[in-house]
């Protein structure tokens, strides 16, 4: 009677604490399926390095990432199948990708062009992303930003709107795109009333400013909206937002980007 009572017991607090789990694995985004005609995509050569490994970050960066390989590919297989119909259209093709973690005062930054990127990520941001000893949290951060850096890896780049000067077009292309890749696959809230959404500003913020707005777009005027959105950089030329919008939405005046974008902020009401 006893035994039975010891394993009723048991079995009661093991299904607490899936239940606990399941709720806690609930509050961040899983890593989105990856569809079957991406799961052969290969993203490049994986040249994966630890270059601060006596740091309590890089320590807790291989407790979470067993796998460097097979987690960069797949995350970068989850950027493509985002950015792109199919793996024959005109992707960037990149042969190695240099991920390298070590110490840095900062978060993560891809450098590098044509066939081989590099991307860091930082051992200090790691610590303070792990001060919870949150590891679903660090997980979903750790994610969150390699989406992010994964993007400028293998999105289009617009011609003639501007260079990478933090104010131009082509800047606000490359950094909303790269947020809206990670908003849609879920590394920041999806909730419009979420704190990771910046209220009001302008596309030309670009990162999630823009990047919220290119997934609301995506909710509400053509499902596939972010992919059509980088395709542009090849069909808009010179590019520009406003061509890009008349472009993929029809040349109407209600498609201005003026005009979609004070849609969006009084349909997520930080406008009235
Ligand atoms: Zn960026």
């Amino acid at each position: 009677m006893k035994k039975i009572l010891i394993a009723v017991a048991i079995l009661s607090a093991s299904s607490i604490l899936s239940a606990n789990q399941t709720a806690r694995q609930s509050k961040y985004h899983l890593p989105i399926e990856i569809g079957h005609q991406w799961t052969d995509f290969n993203p490049g050569f994986i040249n994966f390095k630890i270059t601060s490994p006596g740091t309590k970050g890089a320590e807790i960066y291989q407790k979470i990432v067993t796998d460097p390989d097979k987690y960069i590919t797949d995350n970068a297989r989850r950027v493509v199948q985002t950015l792109y119909f199919s793996p024959s259209d005109s992707i960037p093709n990149i042969d190695t990708i240099n991920y390298v973690v070590r110490a840095f005062d900062g978060i993560s930054y891809k450098s590098g062009g044509g066939n081989t990127v590099q991307i860091d990520y930082s051992t200090d941001w790691i610590e303070k992303s792990f001060v919870e000893n949150d590891t679903l949290k660090l997980d979903y951060e750790t994610r969150g930003v390699i989406y992010h850096e994964l993007t400028h890896a293998f999105q289009l780049e617009p011609k003639g709107c501007g260079e990478y000067d933090g104010k131009s077009p082509y800047w606000a292309f490359i950094e909303g795109t790269a947020d809206a890749v990670r908003v849609a696959c879920g590394c920041f809230d999806q909730d419009f009333n979420s704190n990771d959404r910046p209220r009001g500003g302008s596309w030309m913020n670009g990162y999630r400013t823009l990047g919220y707005f290119l997934y609301w777009m995506q909710l509400n005027k053509d499902k596939d909206f972010i992919k059509k959105f980088n395709a542009s950089a090849l069909q808009v030329i010179p590019w520009s937002f406003d061509g890009a919008m008349k472009h993929i939405l029809g040349d109407k005046p209600e498609n201005s980007i003026e005009n979609l974008w004070n849609e969006y902020q009084i349909a997520v009401g930080d406008k009235k």
